[in-house]
């Protein structure tokens, strides 16, 4: 059997160290029938450093040569003032535009012994499990015509387009009701049909593609409602399904719930299933170089790529319940706080996962 290939974009900052971390944790696996073959390239500052573009060539060619992408983050404050293309972030924006990755997947779950690091009452979020599927190449953010204007009289105005073609929609909600498949199949459908035309259509569409899904439970709230419900009672949701601006909103919401940031992976899909996987973090310059990033995110990431690049729901499962362990048995990296033990660095704590894996 052909091993698949992984891309390995480490980027900048804290971004080599936790994904040499998920590396390892993919390489002790062994998960099914699975062989890994690696190729890593540079991506943001440290392709900028060495080759004057935040995303080169080679890497561009890398990432779509292969089967699925393993990525860190990017973002260096030594070039906070370069023109906006030689910025390290342009690297993931293209690469995200380049691979057509339209499909953004983003869980926000709560591990038992963690729900404390949420600023939210424990009761309301012990066993939150839910996932965000957000639509990420469409909508406001990227309608035409859009732009400032001046008005007769002076005065200028600000204007975009919320637009959404009817395949736009029957392929996002495809991947949210697939997902709701491998889960507790019910559907959330986010918009504001009550006042948006493009929302009308996309709560129409989305009705039409959940036919094809009879045993998905589907539901349709607005966004204003979802954003409440989100914090008064969140364990309610299973699979939300997001256009790319309410998206954009209620997965930052949902993934505070959560109260970590260095516990949350993420994957963006394209139409194909090839994926891009990565923590919600950044480059984390501020703790860069130390050895102490939670390198948790970027080992969910990995389960992530195992389950919806490699269809192994039984190696992703296995890395999920290897991180739960770990944490049940009090090992905390500095960013979760409170743990009873000294925290552990990222090797450390990598070196944990891959020793649950095992048992
Ligand atoms: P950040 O996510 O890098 O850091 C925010 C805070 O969380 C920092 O205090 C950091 O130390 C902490 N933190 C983040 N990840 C952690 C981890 N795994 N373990 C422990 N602590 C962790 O966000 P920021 O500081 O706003 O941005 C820093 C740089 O990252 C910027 O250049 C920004 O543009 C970039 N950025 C990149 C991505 C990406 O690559 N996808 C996402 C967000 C920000």
């Amino acid at each position: 059997m052909k091993p698949a290939r992984i891309a390995i974009l480490p980027g900048d900052g804290i971004g080599p160290e936790v994904v040499a971390e998920a590396v390892r944790v993919l390489k002790a696996g062994a998960f099914d029938w699975l062989q890994f073959e690696f190729v890593e390239a540079p991506i943001g500052g440290a392709a900028l450093e060495a080759n004057d573009d935040p995303l080169p060539p080679r890497t561009l060619a890398a990432a779509r040569s292969a089967d699925a992408i393993l990525f860190g983050a990017v973002g260096d404050p030594r070039f906070d003032t370069a023109p906006r293309a030689k910025r390290p972030e342009q690297g993931l924006l293209r690469l995200r535009q380049e691979l057509g990755l339209f499909a953004n997947l983003r869980p926000a779950t709560v591990f038992p012994g963690l729900e404390a690091a949420s600023t939210l009452k424990p009761e309301v979020i012990e066993g939150l499990d839910i996932l965000i599927v957000r639509e990420l190449t469409g909508d406001i953010y990227f309608g035409l015509p859009r732009g400032i204007r001046a008005m007769p009289g002076g005065e200028r105005e600000g204007f975009g387009t919320m637009r959404y073609t009817e395949g736009e929609i029957r392929r996002i909600a495809r991947v949210a009701f697939e997902a709701a498949r491998r889960r507790a199949s019910r559907v959330c459908s986010v918009d504001k049909a009550n006042v948006l035309e493009t929302s009308q259509l996309w709560r129409e569409t989305v009705t039409e593609v959940g036919r094809d899904y009879p045993d998905v439970q589907l539901d349709h709230m607005y966004v204003d409602n979802a954003a409440m419900q989100l914090v008064r009672s969140p364990r309610q949701f299973d699979v939300l399904l997001t256009g790319n601006l309410f998206g954009d909103i209620l997965s930052d919401e949902a993934s505070m719930l959560t109260g970590s940031i260095g516990m949350l992976p993420s994957a963006s899909l394209d139409e194909a299933g090839k994926g891009l996987y990565e923590p919600i973090h950044g480059s984390a310059p501020d703790i860069a170089g130390k050895g102490i990033a939670n390198p948790l995110a970027t080992i969910l990431s990995a389960a992530m790529m195992l389950r919806y690049s490699f269809s192994s729901e039984a190696g992703a499962a296995r890395i999920e319940q290897a991180v739960a362990r770990v944490l049940r048995s009090g090992a905390r990296t500095a960013d979760l706080g409170g743990g009873a033990q000294a925290p552990v660095g990222t090797r450390a704590m990598g070196d944990l996962v891959i020793s649950e894996l095992h048992s």
